[in-house]
Parts: structure tokens; sequence; C-alpha cells
């Protein structure tokens, strides 16, 4: 029999290689901005277009490469970073395989620039689907762009399965925060479809998170830091009072490469035992360093698990260390932004004379004043809000003191809730409901008996309304004395804007969309300003995996998730004449059988059914 066993051609090979390489825009942007911070580059510029489907451009000040060099660097396990396979054993760059720019070159249209800083000439190189189309000395800065076009124009069936621009966006700003939070001493920047979403300066760790994440996230810090002979971590977790619903600012890195390890994160969680609420999840920003040789660096590029030699060490250790920081620094105050936290711990006060405390006193203070509504809680938003009692309005008024932090202020409480002592009156009302374990509404019905879920019911009322509001009729809104201001994170910012004409529906005013923050100066009338970042933390946490296309759909999920962020939960106490409020409002719904989530609202309960319970 003849041999028909043949070498695959070069191009064929770096196709089918590529596809482990390059799953979406976001794995060019990876490798991409990794061989700039290889190239030792202090300034790295990111720019994209069409969430990487048009464009991924990395643009870098780092060492360039020769003329050679720059034609080299598209074959095949072609790298500068390891010669010998020991060399593995010592790897301290991100690279070393060698396959990412032959992968990426086979699959898209590739534009090199290059120069070395004491070359006179530049390269510039034109590379399609493998192909070399031309190479021309050129007159250069120093250092490198790459911009990579058309990706998958060569494999279809790749380009189509692409997800959503959101989902894809999403992917390549997570790739831009893992490069950029392991690297904070590089000048990063980020644009996008030409408006520029990042730019995050040279600084210190701390100040690269801020960046990132908004400049609350300054407050919600608490550095971590441990040296042992097998690791050093060092770090910040947030406060166990800034936990978030989702896992969206959790982040390992290991010698500076971003990693994902559930094991850690479970180290982590230990330390935190206790101090969360039920699916709260804590932001963490860690970092470890331990010997290369005790790590198996030799995984999969696009791999992001890691294996280190003595997991359980590292686990014991991860969590005393976290575990320290946050006993240490939950009583503490807020560190300053600019403070050098191994000041915080003032020893060179130990032997100085304490000095008089000094008392601050207002003098025009008068206890029997009236005004405490507007009493200010040291420049804090909050004030008690005064509305009369209208129909929906007072539903909200029963719910203050059982779940707003704020409103439980000993001084704002009543002393007893009157509504308590209303049970001696004994008139028999032909619509009486009860409430039962602060969850369930019975009420008698002609047939025999009702059990409606208060928070399933609410839902449905709210979100009905809230849907009318933005669809059939303008939305009604409260004008804000004092403008609110809400820091959100880059990618929050970015949804909030795609978010805004919908939101507006509703009743939301925005004056000012900054990069980290919003100013609100009207808010929907059924919502409180203190609700306010509830709701929108709540939005952008619903919508995370993208924004529905068309707008009703828009409409509908920000109503469903305003429904759920404002419906009375289960635990609260209801008056009857909320009770009743949610009885009606339920039956003047069109869909009263089942909440927005499609869960049942009610049962009923006939007087068959307690008959034949009763005839045992
Ligand atoms: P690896 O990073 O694994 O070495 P790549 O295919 O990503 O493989 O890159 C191949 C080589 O091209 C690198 O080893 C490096 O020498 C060179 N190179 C790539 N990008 C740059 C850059 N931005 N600046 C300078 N050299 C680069
Ligand atoms: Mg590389």
């Amino acid at each position: 029999m003849s041999s028909i066993i043949q070498l695959l051609p070069d191009h064929v090979a770096n196709q089918i290689a590529a596809g482990e390489v390059v799953q979406r825009p976001a794995s060019v942007v990876k490798e991409l901005l990794e061989n700039a911070v290889d190239a030792k580059a202090t300034d790295i510029k990111l720019i994209v277009k069409d969430a990487g489907k048009s464009l991924v451009q990395v643009i870098d000040n780092g060492n360039g490469m020769s003329v050679t060099d720059a034609r080299m660097c598209f074959e095949r396990h072609a790298t500068s970073k390891i010669r010998h396979a020991e060399d593995l054993f010592t790897i301290h760059t991100k690279g070393f395989r060698g396959e990412a720019l032959a992968s990426i070159a086979a699959i898209a249209h590739v534009e090199l620039k290059t120069k070395q800083e004491f070359d006179e000439l530049g390269t510039h190189i034109i590379i399609e689907g493998s192909k070399f189309i031309t190479q021309d000395p050129s007159v250069l800065p120093k250092g490198t762009s790459f911009a990579v076009k058309n990706l998958f124009f060569n494999i279809p069936a790749r380009r189509n399965f692409l997800k959503s621009e959101t989902v894809e966006h999403r992917h390549i700003v997570d790739e831009f925060q893992r490069v950029a939070l392991a690297h904070p001493s590089i000048h990063f920047t980020f644009i996008h479809n030409g408006s520029e979403l990042f730019n995050l300066p040279s600084s210190n760790l701390r100040q690269r998170i801020v960046a990132i994440f908004s400049g609350k996230t300054n407050e919600k810090l608490v550095p971590v830091f441990e040296e042992t002979e097998i690791v050093q971590v060092n770090g910040f977790i947030s406060k166990p009072e800034f936990s978030k619903k989702n896992r969206s600012e959790q982040f390992f890195f290991v010698n500076n490469r971003y990693i994902k390890s559930g094991y850690l994160h479970h180290a982590l969680m230990a330390a935190y035992e206790g101090l969360l609420k039920d699916g709260m999840q804590p932001g963490y920003f860690i970092y470890l360093e331990v010997p290369p040789n005790t790590i198996d660096i030799n995984i999969h590029p696009t791999k992001t698990e890691i294996k280190f030699d003595d997991e359980h060490a590292l686990y014991a250790i991860l969590r005393s260390t976290a575990k320290h920081s946050l006993g240490q620094f939950n009583v503490a105050p807020v560190l300053d932004f600019e403070r050098d936290p191994n000041l915080d711990t003032p020893y060179h006060y130990q032997n100085k004379d304490a000095s008089t405390p000094l008392i601050q006193v207002n003098s025009n203070f008068n206890p029997f004043a009236e005004d405490k509504a507007t009493m200010n809680f040291g420049g804090s938003i909050y004030r008690e809000r005064k509305t009369e009692n209208a129909h929906w309005e007072s539903l909200y008024i029963g719910l203050k003191n059982d779940t707003k932090e704020i409103e439980s202020f000993p001084f704002e409480q009543e002393a007893v809730s009157s509504s308590l002592f209303n049970v001696t009156e004994i008139e028999e009302s032909k619509n009486r409901t009860y409430q039962i374990q602060k969850k369930y509404i019975l009420s008698s019905i002609k047939s025999g008996m009702m059990v409606i879920d208060q928070k399933r019911a609410h839902q449905r009322i709210l979100y009905e309304q809230y849907l009318k509001n933005m669809t059939v009729q303008q939305a009604s809104s409260q004008h804000l004395l004092f403008p609110l201001e809400i820091y959100f994170s880059t990618n929050e910012i970015h949804l909030m804007k795609e978010l805004k004409a919908a939101l507006e529906n509703t009743g939301f005013i925005f004056d000012v969309i900054e990069s980290d923050k919003i100013i609100i100066s009207g808010i929907p009338i059924q919502v409180t300003e203190s609700e306010v970042s509830i709701v929108l933390d709540e939005l952008v946490n619903d919508l995370q995996d993208g924004i529905p296309e068309s707008s009703f759909s828009q409409n509908d999920s920000i109503a469903k998730s305003m429904a759920r962020s404002l419906a009375v939960k289960t635990g609260t106490y209801l008056t009857e004449k909320e009770q009743e409020n949610i009885v009606n409002g339920l039956f003047a719904c069109k869909e009263p059988d089942v909440s927005p989530f499609n869960k049942p609202t009610f049962i009923t309960i006939s007087v068959d059914d307690l008959d034949k319970k009763f005839a045992i």
C-alpha cells in the first residue's frame, strides 16, 4: 500500500493551532498586552474597534525588534524568552512558547511597526493569513505597534461564533484589567471606538485598583501582607460591609500573572467566615510571589489555572493573613488615599506625652428644636423623607424600620410601632387579612382562603407599574434638592450610559455621567434617596451579561430588576393597611398569578380542601 501520511502545510497547521490560542478578540488583547509588558514598556496603549471584531491594536514604548526579529516573531515557536528546557523553571516573563503571534497572524490581517532604540529606521510588516504581504523600512518611534484587523476573516465559522458586542467587550475589559492590575507601574490607556475608557497613570497598587474600580473603592480596601519562606502575600481585600453579589472584584496574581483558583478563593472565603451576608462576595486583589520553580508554569497559554507545590500551606497562610487583616482593620478608621499604609501604626508616638483632646461643641445646639428631619449626619445625603401617605407610599413606611440601617438610628425610631396595638380592634372586617411568618398574607375568599406571597405579589405590582411608566405614560420624578453622586466602576459606567434613556423613562434624571460617577438630580417617586444606589447597583449587577438589544426587553429587564430591589422582602412586618394594599394592588394587575420571574404569587385553599383535612 502506498504511503498516505503528509505533513500539513504551515498555514494550515497554524490555523488549527490558532484556534487554541485565539478564542475571541480578548485573547488577542491578552497576548499583545503581555508581549508589550515583556518588552519592558512603560507606556502601553490599547485601541479597540467594535469589541475587537474590526481592530485590536497595542502600541508600546518597549524594546522593539530588529529587522530580522520582526519577521521571525511570526514563526511558530519563535521566542526570545527561553532557550533551554530548563529555562521553563525560572520563567519571569508572560510569554515563552512563541505561539501567539504565529497564531494571530494565521487568522487575521496584522500590521507590525517596530523599532529598537538605537536603530535609525524601524520595520513595517503587513501579514495576512500567515502570508507576508510587505516588509519595508520605516521612520518610527522606539517601541512596537501591532494592529490586528478582521479577526477570523478566513474562518467564518469562528467569526459567526462570536458573541454580541457587549459580551466580547466585557471579555476584553476583563483581560485589560487583569494585565493593568498586575503592573500598576505601567501607564495603560484603553480606547474603544474612539472614546477613552481607561487612562491609568503609573501608580502604586492601591491607586491602580481605585483608578480601575472607581473612587469609592478606596475606603473598602484593607491591606494584607505576609512573608514566609514559601510565599510572599501582598495586596488588598475588601471590608465585609462592602461585599457585592457578584465576583467581579476578585483577583489572584501569582508572580504578576493573573490566575484563577477555586482553592485559594476558598481560603479567602474561610477568612471571612461569619462576616458576610448570605450570597455576598468580598472583593480581593491578592498578589502571591513564589519561587518560579515551585509552580508548574508550563500550562496552556489560555489557561489561567496553575499548580503549586505546596497548596495546603498556601491555603493556611492566605486564610490566616486575610483573617488577621480583617481583624486589625475592621475597627480602624478608613485609610487615607495618599497615606502610606506602613505609617498607620504610629509607633513614634509611643513615648510622647498625651495631650488634652480637643472637644468641639456646637453652641447653637438646641435639643428641643423640632427640626430633626433636616439634621445632617456629617454631610451624608440621608435625610428623613417627609411624604404624604399616598396609596403606594404607605407600603414603604412600614418597611423602613425593618430594612434600612440608616433609619435605625435610635433617635429616629418610633418607640413602638403603634400598629402593634391595633389588634384590639375586634371589629369584623370582610376583607380582613393576616400576615403569617412575615412572609404570607392570608385572606378569606368566597370559596375558602387565599395565601399570598408578599414579596412576589409586591414584585408583580411594582413591575407592572414601572413597565407602564416606561412604555405608556410619562414617569413622574421627584427633584432632589442636593443631587446624588454615585460611584461606579468603568464597566458599570459604560452600562449606565447605554441604559440612560430607558432609565430616564422610569423617572431618573441624570445630570452628568463622568468616567467614575454619575450625578442624579431626580429619582422615580417610588424610590427614596437612600435606595437609589442599591437599586442601580442591583440593576448593573442584573445586566452584567449584556443588555438586551430591543428597547422593549431593555425596559422589561429594568422593570424586573427594580421590582426585585424595591419589593417588600420576606421577613418584613406589614401593617394591615399595607397587607390590604398588596392584595388590592395584586388583583388590579394584568397578570396577578405570577411574579415577574414567573413564580406563583398566591395559592387558594378551598373549604372542601379544609373539610378533607378535618375529616380524618
Ligand atoms: P512569546 O511571547 O511566547 O515569546 P509571541 O508569539 O507572543 O511569543 O512573541 C514572539 C516574540 O516576538 C517574543 O518572544 C518577542 O521576542 C517578540 N515580541 C513580540 N511582541 C513584542 C513587542 N511588543 N515588543 C518587542 N518584542 C516583541
Ligand atoms: Mg507572547
